[in-house]
């Protein structure tokens, strides 16, 4: 008897059950058990889902379900077209990705395909010519594969947009509408998104024929399960009360490890890093200006708890997958109010329950005040009573000239928001033509001014956190 809280319900092959099982996953999580049937039944999907919430399997599982009468021994690449294609934004989502999809199909004759930027092409060349049926690819990367024709989309019957916010926060969408173009009109099409704003919305009509709407969480909503705190200081106190949180708010008052702590600018993410190690803490950073193998580094050394405190930038943090991340600490507020979303996603992960403290100076009050409107909620402000000095402890951008540290503190985006949806779905596919990091800058975000605010008296102690 198949029992629906667990997988043998969805009708999904013993050869998949038995990866799954391997896996250790034994009871669906909430998207998955809605996303399952409706994907399997061919449906188009818009899933309100973030990363975290299982929603990797969610898609992949049916999809896999779905290819599986196509699988074939055979060693002829002819045999193994590409059938599904997952486009997702960055490079650590596409490759997390992936390594579940293998995970899911290891004991099937399905093969799964990797591609993204920033790395040689020619191990991906060679992965593509020898065929694969599941494709996950950021839609750069795979442009300039499809140019080179080392493959082909002619044979897709299934797409995912994975993260399709994010990929349009970072100016993807001519990359993304030319592959769209590139594909088969009679396909079922898959987006999701933890975010909805108005270009979502216009990109899901473009692309999505009568979705089913899933969500687990409330639209721009934060998780459930995660305590959110924001703590006033001044500038000059930060470094001191991030000491003091990493050292005081671990279990039993201990020290905290595994903290994932966000800056709004590369520079920061260096010089903090910086700090925490002089401070004796096993700190790395990472940011956009890393490659990939010194990210996958960090992040691998964070996974294993060599490394205790990264400190990264919204870029280089999208798609970290790190299941059982305890403490997310906003360094900075960020400057656009959905990435808070993005970031408090990395902890209270699969129903784990999760920690999340914002420091706030007062020049960003407004920023926080934009987070809560968004994510319809009041935070209460607490004040954080420093037992060391905050001088013993300065921020070194608190010394700075004022001037250079606004210029410093540039978001570590180098591209600009995405143009409206409509323009891109109706222009033929150039081919080679990529826009992705050809264009220039975004204009200044408003951000914290050092030096301009008067210093804040610190008095209560943090207190009341639901753990
Ligand atoms: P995702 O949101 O797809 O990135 O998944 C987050 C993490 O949860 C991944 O490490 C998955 O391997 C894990 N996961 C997904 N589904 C389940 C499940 N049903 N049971 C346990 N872990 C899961």
């Amino acid at each position: 008897m198949s029992d629906p809280k667990d997988f043998t319900h969805f009708g999904l092959d013993p050869l998949i059950l038995s990866a799954i099982t391997e896996m250790g996953y034994a009871t669906p999580t909430p998207i998955q058990a809605k996303a399952i049937p409706i994907v399997m039944k061919g449906l188009d999907v818009m899933g309100a889902a973030q990363t975290g919430t299982g929603k990797t399997a969610g898609f992949a599982l049916p999809i896999i379900q779905k290819l599986l009468p196509h699988a074939s021994a055979s060693m002829s690449p002819a045999r193994h077209p590409v059938r599904a294609l997952i486009l997702a934004p960055t490079r650590e989502l596409a490759d997390q990705t992936a390594d579940n999809v293998k995970k899911y199909i290891a004991k099937t004759p399905l093969r799964c395909a990797l591609v993204y930027g920033g790395v040689d092409m020619d191990p991906q060349t060679a992965a593509l010519r020898s065929g694969a049926e599941i494709l996950v690819a950021t839609p750069g990367r795979l442009l300039d594969h499809l140019q080179q024709k080392n493959t082909s989309l002619s044979q897709v019957q299934i797409v995912v947009l994975d993260e399709a916010d994010r990929m349009l926060d970072m100016g993807f969408l001519p990359d993304i509408s030319r592959i769209l173009n590139l594909l088969p009109k009679q396909r079922q099409s898959l987006m999701f998104s933890a975010t909805f704003s108005e270009e979502i919305k216009k990109l899901a009509a473009n692309f999505l024929q009568d979705p089913q709407l899933i969500e687990v969480a409330r639209r721009n909503a934060t998780a459930d399960n995660v305590t959110q705190e924001v703590v006033k200081l001044h500038e000059s106190e930060k470094v001191a009360a991030l000491l003091e949180l990493l050292s005081t708010r671990g279990p039993d008052g201990g020290r905290l490890t595994q903290v994932l702590v966000f800056v709004n600018a590369k520079i920061e993410c260096r010089r903090l890093a910086r700090q925490l190690q002089k401070a004796g803490i096993n700190a790395d950073a990472i940011h956009g200006d890393k490659t990939q193998d010194e990210r996958m580094k960090a992040l691998e050394g964070f996974k294993t708890d060599t490394i205790e405190v990264l400190v990264a930038t919204d870029v280089a943090a999208r798609g970290l997958d790190i299941v059982e991340l305890p403490v997310v600490i906003n360094y900075d507020v960020p400057f656009a109010a959905e990435d808070y979303i993005h970031r408090i996603g990395r902890t209270g992960r699969a129903g784990m329950s999760g920690l999340t403290i914002m420091l706030m100076t007062g020049s960003e009050e407004r920023a926080v005040a934009a987070i809560e409107k968004l994510t319809k909620q009041k935070f209460e402000i607490r004040t954080l009573q420093l037992t060391r000095p905050a001088h013993a402890e300065r921020s070194e951008r608190s010394d700075r000239p004022a001037r250079r540290d606004a210029m410093e503190r540039r978001p570590d985006r180098a591209y600009s928001p995405a143009p409206p949806v409509d323009d891109f779905f109706s222009r033929p596919y150039e081919p080679g033509v990529s826009t992705v990091g050809e264009q220039p800058p975004p204009p200044a975000q408003p951000g914290p001014v050092a030096g301009k605010e008067k210093p804040v008296r610190v008095a209560a102690l943090l207190g009341g956190v639901k753990r």
